[in-house]
């Protein structure tokens, strides 16, 4: 669009709306990039509505202009989903942050899109009752359900895709609609609820979630030892599901990883791969399901088990988990990190880490992993000098070559993190057909394809 043009817009929506328009260049420079390693690129300005009525009003202005629409959360996504390719009005939830509902009694909560996985956690408290989905980063609710995120608790309690109940969404006409109902169950339509779960941003803006909540437990026991092989961790998490033991975390460090682990945190190094679990239930029954794991780390050559029950000390795994891309920094001060996301039926897992690490060996790259591995998805963090195009390239053709892995073991491209720019040309080949009705779906909800325009989908060329 012609400056002009857009000056006269920003008018118009200022005039409309009581949220902030924003224009300066640091602002914009914020909200053109996020925490992948793709070039930033910035919107026009941003807008931060106050009220759901207000993003409404906005995105019918930049319908009627033809002008693009990239909602904004908090920026913690690994994909690139919020740069501004084309320019447009990045539209940042952050005034959207009240928490409107928590039902105790039916175990629900209904929250604005703004609101933090955090600042839910700490409303939560005093209910007895908590949201189970962590990332690693304080990400916001909107941005979770438009990347279908996950987290350590995925086994026991689900990704987003299984604790979102409903949803108030802008489209791109301007309308208003809200998904789903407070009832635990609905045979009622197409389930549009779970089409807007992982669609980045594409199909419209998430003012309203209505979230499923669970009973606080009312114990918790880990379990962690470390191991020679990563088949054997993984083996015991395999053998657990397969005894119908109920995990609630299984987060694996491997080697490289605890390295760097131990730089951050300034603590003795521990040249093995670290499992850690962690059990939910009443006293008694964490305690049996406990003996049971005990059993299976020592039938797979466990070292060091060790079993954490003081609340504090159970907190501290957990922070280190959660500090692991501090941690994966320190092995390489100053690099880039690239972060991959496949996710493979969890039978498969050890055959695409252990192909994974010869092909790591061959391209010299440094790649520390983690991974939630009852989940069977892992991340490895390459560690990359961005200025250094060979090295790019050995890092891009090394993450091109794990999805396609991923993708032959009957896996996907994308476990947590969505597809954002960089995965796009993978999609053909994990949906085939399957792609032309997930266009079919983008430009009836968009025609103008006026939502995160160069998002999710391959270019038609
Ligand atoms: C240290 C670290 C650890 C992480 N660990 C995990 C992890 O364990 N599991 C995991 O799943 N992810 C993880 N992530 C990635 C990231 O936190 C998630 O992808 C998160 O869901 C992004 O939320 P956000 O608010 O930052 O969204 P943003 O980055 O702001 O946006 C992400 C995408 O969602 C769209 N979007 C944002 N808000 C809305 C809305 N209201 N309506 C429609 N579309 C919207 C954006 O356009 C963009 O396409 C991690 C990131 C970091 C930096």
């Amino acid at each position: 669009m012609p400056e002009t043009d857009l000056d006269a817009f920003f008018e118009t929506l200022k005039s409309n709306t009581k949220g902030s328009v924003l224009c300066g260049q640091s602002v914009r420079e914020i909200h053109g990039r996020d925490e992948s390693p793709y070039q930033p690129c910035l919107p026009d300005a941003v807008f931060i509505p106050e009220s759901a009525e207000d993003a409404a009003i906005a995105v019918s202005l930049c319908a009627k202009a033809g002008v693009p629409v990239i909602p904004f959360g908090v920026g913690s996504g690994q994909e690139g989903g919020v740069i501004a390719t084309r320019g447009g009005l990045s539209i940042d939830t952050s005034g959207l942050n009240s928490i409107l509902e928590v039902n105790v009694e039916d175990m629900e909560c209904l929250v604005e899109a703004g609101v933090t996985r955090l600042q839910l956690e700490a409303e939560l408290r005093a209910t007895g009752l908590f949201f189970p989905v962590d990332p690693g980063a304080d990400a916001s609710l909107g941005g979770m359900v438009a990347t279908g995120a996950s987290g350590t608790t995925a086994p026991l309690y689900g990704s987003m895709r299984e604790n979102v109940m409903g949803l108030e969404v802008v489209l791109a006409n301007g309308t208003t609609i809200v998904t789903g109902s407070r009832a635990p169950k609905s045979s009622s339509g197409y389930n549009l609820t779970q089409l807007f779960v992982a669609s980045e941003g594409t199909l419209g803006l998430a003012t309203k979630i209505r979230l499923k909540l669970h009973p606080q437990p009312e114990s918790r026991i880990a379990l962690k030892a470390s191991f020679s092989d990563v088949r054997d961790a993984v083996g015991v998490v395999s053998t657990m599901r397969a005894s119908g033991l109920p995990v609630a975390r299984a987060e694996l460090m491997n080697a490289t990883l605890m390295r760097g682990i131990a730089l951050l945190h300034k603590e003795s190094m521990l040249d093995k791969h670290l499992l850690c679990l962690e059990f939910h239930a009443d006293e008694a029954g964490v305690k049996s399901l406990v003996d049971q794991a005990q059993d299976i780390f020592n039938d797979y050559g466990g070292e060091e088990i060790e079993t954490v029950t003081r609340a504090d000390d159970l907190s501290k795994i957990w922070k280190i988990r959660h500090s692991v891309a501090e941690a994966e920094k320190c092995l390489r001060p100053g690099a880039s990190v690239i972060v991959t996301d496949v996710c493979v039926p969890v039978s498969r897992l050890s055959d695409i880490i252990d192909q994974a690490e010869m092909k790591l060996a061959d391209t010299s790259l440094l790649a520390p992993l983690s991974g939630h591995v009852a989940d069977g998805n892992f991340h490895y963090a390459l560690l990359v000098n961005v200025d250094d195009p060979a090295e790019m390239a050995r890092a891009r053709d090394f993450k091109d070559w794990l999805a396609e892995a991923a993708l032959r073991m009957g896996g996907t491209i994308s476990g947590e993190h969505g597809i954002g720019l960089g995965k796009r040309h993978l999609m053909r080949d994990e949906h085939g057909a399957a792609l032309e009705a997930m266009r079919a779906i983008k430009s009836a909800l968009d025609p103008e394809n006026i939502f995160n325009p160069g998002k999710v989908l391959p270019c038609e060329s």
